[in-house]
């Protein structure tokens, strides 16, 4: 039976280290990282999320500025928001929360964050650093699944990876932080999928990473034999939140298995703080 990987348990240690760097910050600095987060609506997903990043970023001693605009806000109002963010010298980080109203182009909003204070890490410049490698900001999410794979202690060099989902936010730099580390990457979409390739490439992962919001879409029969599986997709099936793989299934072949709900999500907000700090020292050192 695979061991589980819970991001409570990884983001505590995390998070211990984090408290000791903003100690260290605030004798060096005199000061504390500001994270204005923007919350445009009133989305009830976007609430909570904000709500628990509130909750982590006060426990570390990073102040939390919600920023609430209405959802008939345009976007030009937004974009002149963030440059008002951008110019005010107390912020020192930026996220916007998802999801945006229709009217709302997330990456073009990505664009207009400053880079030296984009704590989500989606910035294009921030993007491109992850590309040439060693980045210190990279998209939260992405950073959340590949910190989960390293807690197991597994070496990546040489390694099978196969990442399921191409998006820009999760998948594809994913893909960059194993490629980084020499583990053979594979990224499988929708053309694998209709190419009826998915099972073959999921069927040699050592490594294997799913993003893709389709409950149900990795068969658990598809599992290599003690592959490490980091279940990132979320899913509401019955009123219950589920991931993109059979998980009862998959634990019986994985060695180690993210939990959904319970595996990366929690871990994603502590990411977006080690960013705000990240963020902090670009600014202040
Ligand atoms: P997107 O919809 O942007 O991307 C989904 C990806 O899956 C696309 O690359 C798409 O390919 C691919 N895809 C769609 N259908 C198939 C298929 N049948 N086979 C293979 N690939 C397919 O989603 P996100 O990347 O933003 O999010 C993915 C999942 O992760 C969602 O469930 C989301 O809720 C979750 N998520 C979880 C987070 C967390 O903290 N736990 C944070 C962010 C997201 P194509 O574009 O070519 O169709």
């Amino acid at each position: 039976m695979a061991k589980l990987l819970e991001g409570k348990i990884i983001a505590s240690k995390i998070k211990e280290e984090l408290k000791q760097e903003i100690a260290s910050l605030k004798q060096k600095t005199a000061s504390l990282p500001v994270l204005a987060s923007v919350l445009v609506g009133d989305n009830q997903g976007a609430q909570i999320y904000a709500n628990s990043q509130k909750k982590v970023a006060e426990e570390l001693g990073i102040e939390y500025r919600l920023e609430k605009l209405s959802d008939s806000v345009t976007q030009n109002e937004l974009i002149d928001f963030i440059k008002q963010l951008n110019k005010d010298s107390s912020v020192n980080g930026i996220i916007v929360q998802m999801p945006l109203p229709k009217q709302i182009d997330y990456k073009l909003i990505s664009s207009f964050i400053a880079p030296e204070k984009d704590a989500e890490g989606m910035h294009p410049q921030n993007l491109g650093k992850v590309l040439l490698g060693k980045a210190k900001i990279s998209p939260c999410t992405a950073k959340s699944a590949f910190e989960l794979v390293k807690s197991t202690g597994v070496k990546l060099y040489g390694k099978e990876v196969v990442i399921v989902g191409h998006s820009e936010i999760v998948g594809k730099p994913l893909s960059l932080l194993f490629l980084e580390e020499f583990a053979t990457t594979t990224v499988c979409h929708i053309g694998t999928s209709e190419a009826g390739k998915l099972i073959e490439h999921v069927g040699r992962a050592e490594i294997l990473c799913v993003a893709v919001g389709k409950a149900g879409l990795i068969k658990g029969q598809w599992i290599k034999q003690s592959a490490i599986v980091i279940d990132i997709g979320i899913n509401r099936v019955e009123g219950k939140v589920v991931g993109d793989v059979e998980f009862e299934e998959a634990s019986k072949r994985a060695s180690y298995i993210t939990p959904v709900p319970g595996g990366v999500g929690p871990l994603t907000t502590t990411m977006l703080m080690k960013n705000t700090i990240e963020v902090f020292k670009l600014q202040k050192l």
